[in-house]
This record gives C-alpha cells, structure tokens and sequence, in this order.
C-alpha cells in the first residue's frame, strides 16, 4: 500500500543524510546585503515565490573588472522574510540588510552530513524551519572553515519521505 511505502521512506530517513534532500548552494535564490529595494525589486522578489531569502555579505568587485564574487555568497549573515516586506513603502527604497537586522531572524546551520532523521526531529520542534547546510573544509596548516553547500527545509525531508512511494512504482 502507499502506506507502507511511506513507512519506508521514513524509515530510510535514518541512512540518509541532509545531503540527500537539500537544495544546492547554486539554485538558493539569496541577495546581497548593499541591495536597496526598489518597487520593482520587491515585486521580483514576491514573484520568486520563496518564504525566506538568505542575505549575504557583499564584500566588493572581484579581480574581473565588476562583477559579483560569487564567494560572497557563502558568506550569509541574515535572513529575509518575505513577509517582513508588507509593511514596507516601496518608494522609500529599503536597504534589505536594515530591514533583515530589524526582524533579525536566527540563521540556523547544520552540518550536510547530519542524519534526515535528526534533522526532522529537529525541525519538529518547531524553533525553525529552515536550516543553512555546512560542509568542513580542510586547510593546510589552519583550523578548518565551514563552507556553505546548501539549504534545507522541512519540505525537503517530506518530499524524501514521499519520493520512496513514487520511485518504488
Ligand atoms: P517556501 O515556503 O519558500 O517555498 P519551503 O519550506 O516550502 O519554502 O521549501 C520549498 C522548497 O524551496 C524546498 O526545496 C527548499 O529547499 C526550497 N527553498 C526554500 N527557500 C529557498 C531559497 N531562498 N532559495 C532556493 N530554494 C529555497
């Protein structure tokens, strides 16, 4: 029935790792801390359809000539709801990260080879629902740094769950 396979799926979830479910560091939809939001801007953000945007430290131009370094984006420092912005004018331009710094939600960070099953109990009790997933990076004669890899919510963990059902078919 489908319910066993549910039960398998969950039951999987003790293998599994958050690797397996996360969404990849290179499709999170996250923005730069310098950005001013523009009615434009709002509406592109609201048309993305997410709940919640990381916000990442822009430390300047690259080597390039301009362009974003894309390491800045490992380097996140707040989060954005989307819902922090019905309150706002449009027209008074609000710079993202002052607006992030007001509701100052907590950025959570788990490691990416934390078990799904400690991960959804974690979610189950309810202080957050999404998570920054961290991966250790060696380094030659330094302490080791944590990288980010990904993100992970408590959908991601119910479509693993339920993916067992409809791959088993
Ligand atoms: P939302 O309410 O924003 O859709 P969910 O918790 O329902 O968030 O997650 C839906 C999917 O979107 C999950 O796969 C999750 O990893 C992904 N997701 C959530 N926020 C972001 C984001 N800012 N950028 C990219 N993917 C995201």
């Amino acid at each position: 029935s489908d319910e066993f396979k549910m039960v398998l799926g969950a039951l999987e979830l003790y293998d599994k790792t958050v690797a397996h479910a996360m969404t990849r560091y290179e499709d999170i939809f996250m923005l730069p801390d310098t950005l001013n939001l523009s009615a434009d801007m709002v509406t592109q953000i609201l048309e993305m359809g997410y709940t919640r945007i990381p916000i990442y430290e822009k430390k300047g131009l690259d080597d390039d000539g301009g362009r974003i370094n894309s390491k800045d984006r490992k380097n996140v420092i707040a989060l954005l709801f989307v819902k922090d912005l019905a309150l706002l004018d449009p027209a008074d331009s609000h710079n993202v990260m002052k607006i992030a710094s007001i509701y100052n939600h907590e950025v959570r960070r788990v490691l990416v080879d934390m078990p799904l099953r400690n991960m959804l109990e974690e979610f189950k009790r309810g202080e957050y629902h999404m998570a920054l997933v961290e991966r250790l990076v060696e380094q030659e004669d330094k302490d080791p740094i944590y990288e980010l890899c990904g993100l992970i919510t408590l959908e991601d963990i119910i479509e693993e769950i339920i993916q067992c059902e409809i791959i088993d078919e």
